[in-house]
């Protein structure tokens, strides 16, 4: 058998490096449990970055996926294809869309979205107005066009020249938005909330002012709900919440139950600008990845499970709150339902290692915000094992901050 750190030497070796990896070698998954090649098993609180919001290995996606794996793998988007029709249906019926434009990725659905933003606007108005104003801070993927779009330096450097075209304002400050839109604007992306920006919320009422601001000027209101998506923030989407429906809405992570699919939703008339030829995937909606997603679908967008994550998600927030009465180094609890950061008074990067040693995946975003964005079916009694890890980590780590 190969051993932990043969994989990991191999691994350092032969996979590109742009990831920093902890050392833990994954072999398999189960609920809210993953684990180790070792065996051990670690509390998932990190759920492969909002991707497993069902769990390791859901029986209804695992069952789907072995099916259609018999039946048809893959075939060519020349032809139409029943799982990808099925799910293009539910995805619209449960949101404001009217079709369904199937890739990858986040990155993919992004891409799309940009594109068909400029198509429609320079249809409509000509090739100048192409501009688009999206957040600081914000991450919206790591192609060339996406990384333009993110409002992210770190994810910039090195890139040069990025796409023109983009322009970034404070997010949740609707009167930098204002300023910002121009002739030339055609339109606007944005995260409902900020994921790798740091469990970002916008102040109340600022996405319905963008959608105003939107109406006004004639621009695309594009929501990114890659992350926010598909339960996560305790509705299905978490524009759901704010009273206003975009233009366009992206999707990926949870789609899949763990299989990779990304998806743009548009609404009409937009929904037809990308017309025959404009744009395509070879993989994009395919047989596997659209009956894993399905089934994934049908299991998230279950009203039990949407109240289940909501009053989880209260519980977890609850036990956080009273963890910051214990240790100043917490500075603040934030969240909508299982998307939660806590953000600390030093970098998070040695609380996770010292997590992960405790059998705990958490990860650490904008350095100093430790985000929680676990299954939605994750227990109380989880949340409480969670909360006293973290509890001993913060109480040596201040009293190795007293004696040093
Ligand atoms: C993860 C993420 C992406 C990128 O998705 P990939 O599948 O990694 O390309 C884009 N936007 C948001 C908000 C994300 O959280």
């Amino acid at each position: 058998m190969t051993s932990t750190q043969q994989w990991i030497d191999q691994g350092l070796t032969t996979v590109a490096g742009t990831y920093g990896r902890y050392p833990l070698v994954a072999v398999r998954g189960e609920g809210c449990r993953l684990i180790d090649n070792d065996g051990k098993q670690y509390l998932d609180f990190l759920a492969g970055v909002a991707v497993n919001n069902l769990g390791h290995c859901h029986p209804a996606v695992v069952a789907a996926i072995r099916e259609q794996a018999g039946t048809l793998i893959h075939c060519s988007n020349f032809y139409h294809i029943p799982t990808q029709i099925e799910l293009s249906r539910l995805l619209c019926e449960s949101s404001f869309g009217n079709r369904v434009f199937f890739c990858n990725s986040g990155a993919e659905a992004n891409e799309a979205a940009l594109k068909l933003a400029r198509k429609w606007s320079g249809d409509k108005f000509g090739p100048q107005r192409h501009e688009i104003i999206s957040a600081t801070a914000s991450f919206h993927g790591r192609t060339l066009a996406t990384v333009s779009a993110t409002g992210q330096e770190k994810v910039q450097a090195g890139f040069a020249p990025l796409l023109p075209g983009f322009k970034h304002v404070a997010f949740g400050d609707i009167e930098a938005l204002r300023q910002a839109v121009g002739p030339n604007t055609c339109a606007v992306m944005l995260e409902p909330i900020q994921g790798e920006g740091g469990i970002r919320i916008p102040p109340p009422g600022y996405l319905k002012a963008v959608r105003e601001l939107c109406n006004d000027h004639q621009l695309l209101l594009i929501l990114d709900e890659i992350q926010t998506g598909l339960g996560r923030t305790g509705t299905l989407f978490a524009y759901q919440q704010e009273d206003i429906e975009p233009d366009v809405m992206t999707l990926a992570k949870a789609l899949g139950g763990g299989v990779p699919i990304g998806a743009m939703v548009a609404r009409d008339p937009y929904s037809d600008v990308l017309g025959s030829g404009t744009h395509g995937s070879t993989f994009g909606g395919n047989p596997l990845a659209t009956a894993a997603a399905i089934a994934a679908f049908n299991e998230l967008n279950n009203p039990e499970l949407l109240h289940q994550c909501r009053a989880t998600g209260t519980f977890f927030m609850a036990q956080l709150e009273q963890l910051k009465g214990r240790h100043p180094l917490i500075l603040g609890v934030r969240g909508r339902g299982l998307m939660i950061g806590v953000e600390l008074g030093c970098e998070g990067a040695p609380i996770v290692n010292k997590a992960l040693e405790r059998g705990l995946l958490i990860n650490c975003t904008a350095g100093n915000v430790l985000r929680f964005v676990p299954p939605l079916i994750v227990s109380h009694a989880e949340i409480s094992q969670l909360i006293d890890i973290l509890d001993s980590i913060f109480s040596e780590h201040n009293a190795g901050v007293t004696t040093a």
